[in-house]
């Protein structure tokens, strides 16, 4: 700890925003390269943090500052506390990190009676010089001695409405004085004491108040909310500023302004301001401000100095600034400067032109650029502007907007969206079965599941928005409608899902469409030069590919051949191989699926070529594919309902006397029909209810399945082995990977890599052809982990799934965790993150650690990804880069936040 507390502007460390809040170091750094800043100083956080711990100020930090405050009055030729010519001053907070309006800031300190009289005289205003005294009083009396404003604004109030005005403008000298009397006397009356007229003693009461809003509510509350923890930011520095007036006369003016335009980036003066005015007139928009192009015309001469000072200010920083500027009797003062908050669009422009201007390399052009905030150029986005009150929250699980009407299953959902309307389709939770219902849908809403739900991997992979697990929301499908909250959705009703906030609407919301800019590809173009990371997209079929391949991908990282089966052409032959009694039969359906898959690989193959395409062989368990017990028990009523029906209207028929010529339809109700049917349904229920599992997805699923019924496996491989030699037989480019997932033992890949082996070697004769193809195995598994020596001896590549692999690292369902504990374990800080969308580096990436190490070591050249949800996100991606991975894979639309993550991952 330095003993020295307090700064001058002249002598503090610029750079050291730790120590002087970002707002004192940029005084300083101001008034060191020489821009017009008022005389000040700054007490320095470590002060605040003393003071906190004693609950008293330092010895001889007053001391320091009086020494300071001395300095002041000889560069102003003002004096503090007296006088024709007082000084008066500003104490304002400013931690390292910026909290808007989280603590307390006291302006005009110094006044008393006596340097009132002087400031009337200075000023010729006493209009100016009471109002600048009351507007004190209060401030001061709030913050420093904790009177609550309604003491002080019955009194304003009462005056005001003596005098008969309306507006703060209309009190005169006059009022304003009796103003500032009441109040002198509420401060006498509520603290006990008179207000102080030793300006010393404001100056420290001031101090103690602003240190003391760093623990106050309002920035303890702000600091959770924005997971800012002490080592980001702790304390609040003071800043002591010399008091310059926008309102001494038309020579004056106050206003505020942006080095570059925050809305589109363009290069341009911005801002606003306002002549003979104070800061507080602009915020209280007591008056318009006028645009600060007007000056040019209004005050040329200052015009010029203030391009003069934005110039200065971005050269300087490098960096947009947003700053504060205040021109007292012709002389144009910087009262503040901080680096400018922008849109996405604004920042990947101003990124770009800075570059071309010279004025920033090109690291730093993708440095200053959070990836997340891409997000906002790549989805629509519900208009800010919108009054819109949410019916229901859930998990922000798919980002984008859309509006749609209300549909409860996936089959209606395709026949409206094939129609051309826009529809929604909303569930209880979705099935690899509603695939359908999924492509023809405009977002996805849910009552059940979290971020790595069916509902939420799949909509993120097609770029549709989707809010998971909003268990507000109670479906009934059997009487078509939903209750949320108050509300009754009907199936058509229109709502609107906000997929980036998890917010539910009623009706339809207007959207921003996504704008993928020139810029923006430039940007990225840059990223990709840099990083290290590849990034690959997970996507299954060839329109997600081709999506994958405009956002930058450079391959296929994972593509759940699950997806495939589901389609609706195909899911009734996948569902005779599961009901299949023998292993025949089940072939017999392969035999069907097999040219299928063919054709799936060769088009993936094809639009991805000359990337490389990982196909990762069958996953879940075979009771995804077929309908929920409880369906089928419906369904079997219905059916039992039907042939009563049939049974019923043949035995009337048989009674009738005079055999009429019946419709069409009635006469061709056999009842042979529906016990056809019904054996079908009741042979998928036994099915269903032999492959029940209480945790299906620590169950039977993954390699697992795939050493129970080899020849799915196999028809998979040869699939992928033909479309690899249709493709080259084409002259395409092409670089397949078979993967397999789930894997706990080498023995497992022994017994695929039998497979392939024997299926590639079949094949390579047959052709007179070489295979060129890698085999390799997803760790997603604790034990993976372990084992990681042995399984490298037998692949070519890992891919880290880590979704599961989180799941079994913290023992948590990841289709529950994160609507029943997790957002509990988030609010009371047990735990910061959910571990499903930012990798917990500590416990899941100590083993992603290990196995790296295990696996180069066993096999230098490994090649090593991850596919799992958190190859798409920031901090998880950084981790990646860290832990010497070769690339990662994530869904279409987060690839290009991933190739700028990977490329500051690399900078950083
Ligand atoms: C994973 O577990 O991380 C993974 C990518 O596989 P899935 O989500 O399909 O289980
Ligand atoms: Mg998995």
């Amino acid at each position: 700890m330095t003993h020295k507390r307090v700064y001058a502007f002249s002598e503090g460390d610029g750079h050291n925003k730790k120590l002087l809040g970002g707002k004192g170091a940029n005084l300083c750094e101001m008034t060191q390269i020489g821009i017009n800043v008022p005389p000040g100083f700054v007490i320095t956080t470590e002060a605040c943090l003393d003071y906190l711990k004693a609950n008293a100020l330092p010895a001889g930090l007053m001391a320091e500052v009086k020494k300071q405050i001395a300095s002041m009055e000889k560069a102003t030729g003002r004096s503090f506390g007296r006088g024709e010519n007082p000084l008066l001053v500003s104490v304002r907070s400013g931690s390292a990190l910026s909290m808007p309006g989280m603590m307390d800031t006291i302006l005009n300190l110094g006044l008393n009676d006596e340097t009132l009289d002087g400031l009337i005289r200075q000023t010729g205003d006493e209009r100016f010089a009471y109002d600048a005294y009351r507007r004190f009083i209060q401030l001061f009396g709030k913050v420093a001695l904790g009177i609550g404003d309604e003491h002080f604004d019955e009194h304003f109030e009462a005056v005001k409405q003596q005098a008969g005005v309306k507006v703060d403008l209309g009190l005169d000298a006059g009022h304003l004085k009796e103003i500032s009397e009441r109040f002198l006397e509420v401060v006498r009356r509520e603290s006990g004491k008179d207000f102080p007229q030793d300006v010393f003693m404001q100056l420290r009461l001031a101090v103690e108040a602003v240190f003391r809003s760093w623990m106050g509510k309002r920035a303890v509350d702000y600091r959770r909310e924005f997971h800012i923890t002490p080592d980001m930011a702790n304390g609040t520095a003071v800043n002591i500023c010399a008091m310059v007036f926008g309102n001494m006369g038309d020579d004056c003016a106050t206003g505020v302004g942006f080095t570059r335009n925050p809305g589109d980036g363009s290069k341009e003066m911005f801002g606003e301001y306002l002549t003979n005015a104070q800061g507080e007139d602009v915020v209280a928009g007591i008056r318009t401000p006028k645009p600060l192009q007007s000056m040019e015309s209004e005050m040329p001469g200052l015009f010029t100095q203030l391009v003069a000072l934005r110039d200065k200010l971005e050269d300087h920083y490098k960096e947009v600034q947003d700053y504060e500027f205040t021109i007292e009797k012709g002389t144009l003062y910087c009262l503040q400067t901080r680096n400018g908050k922008m849109n996405a669009a604004a920042m990947v422009k101003t990124s770009v032109d800075m570059f071309s201007e010279g004025l920033i390399s090109k690291e730093r052009a993708i440095l200053r650029i959070d990836p997340e905030l891409l997000e906002q150029l790549l989805h629509p986005r519900l208009d800010p502007d919108s009054p819109a009150r949410p019916i229901a929250v859930g998990l922000p699980a798919s980002p984008g907007a859309s509006s749609g009407k209300c549909v409860f299953d996936a089959d209606l959902a395709e026949k409206l969206g094939n129609a051309g309307e826009h529809v929604i389709l909303v569930r209880e939770e979705t099935r690899p079965e509603d695939i359908h219902g999924f492509f023809a849908a405009e977002g996805i809403l849910t009552s059940r599941g979290g971020k790595t739900s069916h509902a939420a991997v799949v909509a993120r992979g097609m770029g549709k928005p989707c809010v998971a697990g909003a268990e507000g929301i109670v479906v009934d499908v059997s009487l078509r409608l939903a209750h949320a909250g108050d509300y009754v959705l009907r199936e058509g009703d229109v709502i609107t899902l906000d997929g980036g906030t998890g917010m539910v609407y009623l009706g339809a919301i207007p959207t921003i469409p996504p704008q993928f800019s020139d810029d923006l590809e430039e940007l990225l173009r840059w990223a990709d030069e840099i990083a290290d990371l590849k990034v690959m997209a997970n996507a299954d079929t060839p329109e997600a590919a081709k999506k994958a391949r405009e956002y930058g991908a450079v391959g296929i990282g994972l593509c759940r051949t699950e997806r495939m089966f589901n389609a609706s052409d195909r899911l009734p032959i996948v569902i005779d191989m599961i009901l299949a009694d023998n292993k025949a039969e089940r072939v017999a359906a392969l035999d069907r699926l097999l040219p299928i898959q063919r054709v799936d690989f060769v088009e993936l193959f094809a639009v991805m070529s000359p990337h490389p395409v990982t196909v990762r062989l069958l996953d879940p368990p075979m009771h995804e594919f077929l309908p929920t017990e409880h369906d089928l028990l419906d369904q079997i009523r219905t059916l039992q309902l039907y042939r009563d029906v049939v049974r019923g209207r043949q035995a009337a028929l048989a009674a009738l006397p005079i055999k009429r010529d019946l419709p069409e339809a009635l006469s061709e109700l056999s009842e042979e029909f529906v016990n056809d049917a019904l054996i079908k349904k009741e042979r998928m229920l036994k099915k269903v209810r032999e492959l029940k599992e209480v945790n299906p997805m620590l169950g039977h699923r993954g390699v697992r399945l795939g050493i129970a019924y080899p020849e799915i496996y196999a028809m998979q491989i040869q699939a992928i082995l033909e479309a690899l030699i249709e493709c080259t037989k084409k002259g395409i480019e092409v670089h397949p990977e078979i993967m397999v997932p789930q894997v706990i033992t080498t023995q497992e890949l022994a017994h695929v890599r039998r497979t392939v082996d024997e299926l590639s070697a079949k094949l390579e004769k047959e052709f007179g052809v070489k295979l060129n193809f890698k085999f390799g195995t997803m760790i997603e598994t604790v034990r993976a982990c372990t084992r990681a020596t042995h399984l490298a001896a037998d692949v070519e590549f890992f891919s880290f799934g880590t979704n599961d692999l989180t799941q079994a690292v913290f023992s948590f369902s990841r289709e529950d965790a994160e609507n029943k504990f997790l957002p509990m374990y988030n609010a009371s800080g047990i735990l910061r993150d959910n571990p499903f969308e930012v990798l917990d580096t500590e416990g899941v990436g100590q083993l992603i650690d290990m196995a790296v190490t295990r696996g180069r070591k066993q096999r230098p050249d490994l090649k090593i990804g991850i596919c799992g949800e958190h190859g798409g996100h920031p901090a998880s991606i950084r981790f990646c880069h860290q832990a010497g991975l070769d690339y990662v894979s994530c869904s279409g639309p987060r690839v290009p936040i991933a190739r700028l993550a990977a490329a500051s991952a690399k900078l950083q």
